[in-house]
């Protein structure tokens, strides 16, 4: 028998010297240190009485050995539930009783306010701090790095990661080993990592994108990645010499942009930057292209599925798009109210089907039934295109399309050409109710530094360049959009902030 995720992803380190883990201190961990490392965070595990199936959640600052706690779940074939470290204690009682977590791990600091919450859950609470130390390290330090690898099946789960709650309150989407274990072979050869990569991992590793996407892809092709608690701009700037690759949300990619020292002699011995998480700007990916001479490969891919799309390696990355679907994948384009394929270039609900899709919502039966069809395909609340090159966009979250006096309204194209306006650093148009057209557009602008947008022009170029009833109502300036820790625009937050305008 054997363990397929563990056995790919960790097992082949037994004993390896290998750098795995640099630190910002210098610091190295190796391959055949973490293993040996979750080896004993297995046998900890399972003395205190976690069995197969059973859920381990952790809410704790980003450390290796918070990461050699997924290790040692998968190795224990325990479910691995890593939670938002920004969540408070009344949120997280939802994720700890909602998943029947046996064992919560948190940072040492937050005991007392999760006292009770794990108490109420009836799952048992120890500790993990950013600086490795803790109750559960404590216990690990005289335990055997050796254990007997549990036994499981491509169909067993291997996480539950809860969704970024951008559109409503977090889902937990059940994985699957064969649901990580694909996508991280998949990406591995679609992006050509190998032992020679070093990744700058700045990401938070409670989310697909800094915990499956980077760590296992890294892991599988054997190379190290320089482990940073967080996105620090001094910090990228100084280790990105170190590195090949990088993978980040936009905001890294802007933040990295509006500093100087960011230049092409600093990333001009760098392989790869990749996006995700959220809408790059075509913008962005102008000024990176124009300051360093790389393009940024732009990816798409959720909680629920992990990676569907992405821009080629070699050939065309193409701003403003997520690429072509990757290689046993199938993604199709559908009208929301029959569900049947659109033809190539008409915009509707995105669908994906494949080995990398989730088993369903842990205890939501029935929004399992609802976005997950009987044939497979899982409807992503996505809506987007295909280009006559097989290049998909993504116009925006069902959700947030504003019907509008009887017509449909994409915030995506009233952005664009906001965005193209003199002083205008970026914008999220969104609908709000209005007694007349049901819902109204409205524009939420964010200003360039110190300019101050002319709000009368930016009305009439938009009014040229776009339909009537798309043009916006009103116009806000604010000085930043809503954004969670993904940097994802939090549009829901906008339309409750403005639901009273026309009402
Ligand atoms: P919730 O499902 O709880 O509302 P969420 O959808 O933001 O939250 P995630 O699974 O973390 O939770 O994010 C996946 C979503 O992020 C995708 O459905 C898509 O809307 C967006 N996304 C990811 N990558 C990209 C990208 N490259 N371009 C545009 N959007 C992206
Ligand atoms: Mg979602």
């Amino acid at each position: 028998m054997a363990n397929p995720l563990y056995d790919a992803v960790f097992g082949q380190y037994h004993g390896a010297e290998t750098v795995f883990l640099r630190l910002p201190d210098g610091q190295t961990i190796s391959h055949g240190a973490f293993v040996a490392m979750a080896g004993r965070f297995a046998n900890v595990i399972s003395d205190i009485g976690l069995k197969p199936g059973d859920r381990l959640a952790v809410q704790v600052e980003k450390s290796p050995q918070a990461l050699a706690v997924y290790a040692a779940c998968v190795r224990a074939g325990v479910i691995f539930l890593p939670l938002n470290t920004g969540y408070r204690a009344t949120e997280l009682a939802y994720f700890v009783a909602n998943s029947g977590a046996r064992l919560l791990l948190c940072d040492d600091s937050k005991r007392g306010d999760l006292a009770a919450v794990a108490a109420q859950a009836d799952a048992r609470l120890e500790t993990l701090n950013a600086d490795g130390t803790g109750s559960f390290t404590d216990m690990a330090k005289d335990m055997s790095e050796a254990f007997e690898t549990v036994d499981r099946s491509s169909d067993d789960l291997a996480a539950f990661l809860y969704t970024s709650g951008t559109t409503g309150r977090s889902k937990g989407a059940m994985l699957t080993q064969e649901n990580l274990l694909s996508n991280t072979q998949t990406l591995t050869d679609f992006w050509r990592f190998s032992d020679q990569d070093v990744l700058l991992h700045a990401l938070p590793i409670f989310h697909t994108h800094g915990l499956f996407v980077a760590t296992n892809i890294t892991l599988l092709a054997g190379g190290e990645m320089i482990f940073l608690p967080k996105f620090d701009l001094d910090e990228m700037i100084r280790l990105m010499p170190q590195a090949s690759t990088m993978m980040g949300v936009p905001t890294f990619y802007t933040r990295l942009l509006s500093d100087d020292r960011f230049t092409r002699a600093l990333t001009k011995h760098m392989r790869l930057f990749v996006s995700g998480s959220a809408p790059l700007l075509a913008d962005t990916h102008t000024a990176f292209e124009e300051r360093t001479g790389h393009r940024i490969l732009e990816r798409y891919g959720m909680t629920e599925t992990n990676m569907n799309t992405s821009n080629p390696y070699e050939g065309d990355r193409r701003a403003g798009t997520v690429g072509v679907v990757l290689p046993g994948v199938e993604v199709r384009v559908t009208d929301a109210s029959t569900g049947v394929a659109l033809p190539q270039g008409e915009i509707g609900d995105v669908e994906v089907r494949g080995p990398n899709v989730f088993k369903g919502y842990w205890q939501m039966p029935e929004k399992t039934a609802e976005e997950l069809r009987k044939d497979g395909f899982f409807i992503t609340g996505d809506l987007g295109r295909f280009d006559e090159d097989g290049y998909l966009q993504i116009v925006g979250r069902n959700k947030d399309l504003i019907i509008s006096g009887g017509y449909n309204i994409y915030p995506k194209e009233i952005e664009l050409v906001l965005d193209e306006q003199p002083g205008v650093l970026e914008s999220a148009v969104i609908g709000v109710p209005h007694p007349d057209f049901g819902e109204t557009v409205v524009a939420v602008l964010v200003p360039v530094p110190k300019a101050t947008p002319d709000l009368s022009q930016i009305e009439q170029a938009v009014r040229q360049a776009l339909a009537r009833f798309k043009n916006p109502q009103k116009m806000i300036i604010v000085p930043e959009l809503p954004r969670n820790t993904m940097g994802k625009v939090q549009k829901n937050e906008l339309r409750a902030r403005y639901k009273d305008l026309f009402t």
